[in-house]
């Protein structure tokens, strides 16, 4: 692609220093950059201190830092800081918002979850109906196609949907669902929309302005930033509608023994002391991606995922699962292999992919296989990357005819 070196990229992920392996699993969690590392290492460099809780110099300037993180984070996602609420990943995001709702759930309720969604964005819902007998309602996909039929979900939505959880993208099959399209609509029934955004901001610039979603959440591990956190966005009334998740200090303005009074927007979510390395991180990890040209980028994934689907249908034993036009990622399966065997071989020459059931059952039982092998493209994967792995996959191949 013009212009673009993925080379001179890879060369700032310092485990790629590693020579003999070919990384394809970047939707499970991304390298790092070192302005990431450097950022996590510095903080904790620097005289440590507690945010939010001394007058002393270093707990000054870490709670500077954190906060900046958290205005670097909003401003990504076009968003407004008090909006921001700092999590441990999407997980504990969804969890926060199901948790906070279910005090207004009741058996009159619907809520609406994708056929398709990872078990982050469903066994939290799960837990929620059982808790207040609400109905979980299920959006159905194509197995074919691996899309969700916009006519159905139509029907599915009724003056009894509280709420529309939904994935931006599959980390199956890499499907982009329509959130802008699903989002209006549901709204329509006066439902609320929380956007499943872990796999979806990594590949695409998001903007809380027009997308109009009363939540968005994602993890920085998948976005070049470190494990442990991830951020909730919500609309200022659709946090303040959540009943807190956790107590603790910092969520509070008063306490007495038995009674306290929340702190507002966002810090009644953060009890206890935060992941400030973490949120540092991230907001370095961002301010790393905007130095990027995300549409070369962009670009270039799109080109080699066009060279490893080509590779990949060239080849009669290899099924692909209702693979998408463009994407970042591919499931497959090979002939009637048992995916953990090819993935296994794969691992045996230096190549990481995932293979399974991608913690998402449902929707692999929908698709009717019992796991595929995923193969997810980020920044720093080269053409090389691909053909190195589609000769291990033949010689894999040739081991399994035997
Ligand atoms: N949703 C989707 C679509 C994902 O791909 C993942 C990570 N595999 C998650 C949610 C959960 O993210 P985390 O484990 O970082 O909380």
């Amino acid at each position: 692609t013009d212009g673009f070196d993925p080379h001179s990229l890879r060369a700032q992920f310092p485990a790629f220093n590693t020579p003999g392996w070919v990384y394809l699993d970047s939707a499970a969690t991304a390298q790092k950059p070192q302005p990431v590392i450097d950022a996590i290492s510095r903080s904790y460099m620097m005289p440590t201190a507690n945010v939010h809780r001394g007058q002393h110099q270093a707990s000054l300037s870490a709670t500077e830092q954190f906060e900046q993180a958290r205005r670097d984070v909003a401003h990504f996602i076009g968003a407004n800081p008090h909006n921001i609420v700092w999590t441990r990943g999407a997980t504990e995001a969804i969890n926060l918002i199901a948790y906070g709702l279910s005090h207004s759930l009741t058996p009159q309720d619907d809520i609406l979850v994708s056929e398709m969604e990872h078990h982050a964005n469903l066994i939290p819902w799960q837990l929620m109906a059982q808790r207040t007998g609400a109905q979980l309602v299920k959006i159905p996909c194509c197995p074919r196609t691996g899309t969700i039929d916009m006519k159905v979900y139509q029907q599915r939505l009724t003056a009894r949907t509280r709420i529309v959880a939904i994935s931006h993208v599959s980390n199956v099959t890499g499907t982009r669902h329509p959130i802008e399209e699903m989002t209006q609509v549901a709204h329509k029934f006066g439902a609320t929309v929380i956007i499943d955004g872990a796999q979806g901001i990594v590949h695409e610039p998001v903007c809380m302005q027009t997308l109009n979603t009363d939540y968005y959440v994602f993890s920085g591990h998948k976005l070049y930033g470190p494990t442990g956190i991830g951020v909730l966005y919500g609309k200022p009334e659709a946090l303040n509608a959540l009943s807190p998740f956790h107590g603790g200090g910092k969520m509070i303005t008063d306490v007495s023994f038995d009674h306290h009074t929340l702190a507002s927007i966002p810090a009644r979510f953060e009890a206890g002391t935060p992941n400030t390395a973490g949120a540092i991180g991230l907001a370095a990890a961002i301010d790393w991606l905007k130095q990027q040209d995300s549409q070369a980028i962009d670009a270039h994934i799109t080109s080699c995922y066009q060279q490893l689907i080509d590779a990949l249908r060239a080849r009669p034993r290899i099924r692909l699962i209702a693979p998408q036009a463009t994407s970042s990622m591919v499931s497959f399966v090979v002939g009637d292999e048992h995916h953990a065997d090819v993935a296994e071989l794969l691992a045996q020459q230096g190549i990481a992919v995932r293979s399974g059931h991608h913690c998402a059952h449902p929707f692999i039982k929908a698709l009717g296989v019992d796991g595929t092998i995923r193969v997810s493209l980020a920044a720093y994967n080269t053409y090389q990357d691909i053909t190195q792995f589609i000769a291990a996959l033949d010689k894999t191949l040739d081991l399994l005819d035997i």
